[in-house]
């Protein structure tokens, strides 16, 4: 998988710790790197809002793909 430079492994696991401590769900464009909201966690190739690839996936899966 290839990512977006702006996705690090450090915004990654922020946005999974945060989607434990509060409601919010998040997910990453590997395209462009716009953080989606409202994406669920095992989310795969949803379509980004921001540059309309089908390539925003959940932070939890993000980090699964990064062990
Ligand atoms: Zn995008």
């Amino acid at each position: 998988m290839e990512m977006h430079h702006d996705v690090t492994p450090e915004r990654i696991l922020e946005a999974v710790e945060r989607s434990h401590s509060t409601l919010d769900k998040s997910g990453f464009c590997i395209r462009c790197g716009f953080e989606a909201d409202g994406v669920e966690p095992d989310a795969r190739c949803y379509e980004c809002e921001s540059c309309g690839e089908l390539a925003v996936y959940g932070a939890e899966e993000l980090l699964l793909g990064l062990i």
